[in-house]
């Protein structure tokens, strides 16, 4: 039987399973307050399932290991029960990771990551490994897989998908579905911006700011949580998780994945 996770071989399997050149699948993702309706882990869930089903689905060699559970969180810090790392912590944390995986061989990585706000220190790490190993150290991050097909699939309005919105729910809807407070989902708050800055996933800033999710979102959500079905949770992961594997593909025969990928 096909194993999943890294934790799954012994050593002298590692061994073997090394000869494939394998691709290393580590899922990343945050224990933030997500509203009055979904739950502080709903994007390690997110960042976990796609892991799984990604490398169980995989014809590429690879495997997961376990997911880095606690992100970059500073700017929900005013809300009961989110942890947050440093910068410095997680981008340190990552690098051991890689340089344990790279001792035993390891020179293709793909961290795949569900929260906006592990970015920085995530590529941080990844280009650190890259520079000191060579082979390939790549960052996903989930949403961006999707942003073509996103228009079309989503029933909110521009500054509707940000944060515990729609596109959130219904994943968690799909995945979690028991874990969703359907009885307190709130009213909107679409925080549109301009065409320079939003909140909203989908936008192309271009300029970045901090922002403390307190003064953005009283109740902790940015986005149209009412908007979720499941069936459009059960869309949009299913359309990341074949196109995870493509990208899982491309790394591991070493190839640029096109525009019609
Ligand atoms: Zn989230």
């Amino acid at each position: 039987m096909k194993k999943i996770n890294w934790g799954d071989y012994t050593t002298n399997e590692m061994k073997v399973f090394m000869k494939k050149d394998p691709v290393v699948i580590i899922p990343v993702g945050a224990y933030e307050q997500h509203g009055p309706h979904l739950a502080m882990n709903t994007d390690t869930i997110i960042a976990e399932s796609i892991c799984k089903c990604a490398v169980e689905n995989s014809q590429s060699p690879c495997v997961a290991v376990p997911c880095i559970w606690v992100g970059i969180s500073e700017h929900h810090m005013k809300f009961c029960g989110s942890l947050t790392l440093k910068h410095s912590t997680m981008s340190a944390l990552l690098y051991d990771i890689l340089d344990s995986l790279a001792r035993s061989g390891v020179r293709k990585v793909l961290a795949v990551n569900s929260h906006g706000g592990n970015m920085i220190p995530l590529n941080e790490a990844l280009t650190k490994a890259s520079v000191a190993y060579g082979g390939t150290f790549a960052l996903l991050t989930y949403w961006n897989l999707i942003s073509k097909e996103i228009a079309s699939l989503r029933k909110s309005e521009f500054g509707g998908i940000s944060h515990a919105c729609e596109m959130e729910t219904a994943l968690q809807l799909y995945l979690n579905y028991q874990n969703v407070r359907q009885d307190r989902l709130p009213q909107a708050n679409n925080v549109k911006g301009s065409s320079f800055w939003s909140t909203e996933m989908f936008a192309s800033n271009k300029i970045s700011m901090y922002r403390s999710y307190d003064r953005l979102a009283p109740q902790g959500h940015i986005g149209d949580p009412q908007k979720a079905t499941v069936e459009f949770g059960e869309k949009i992961f299913k359309l990341v998780v074949k196109k995870t594997e493509k990208v899982i593909e491309a790394i591991w025969k070493e190839v640029l994945l096109d525009e019609n990928y």
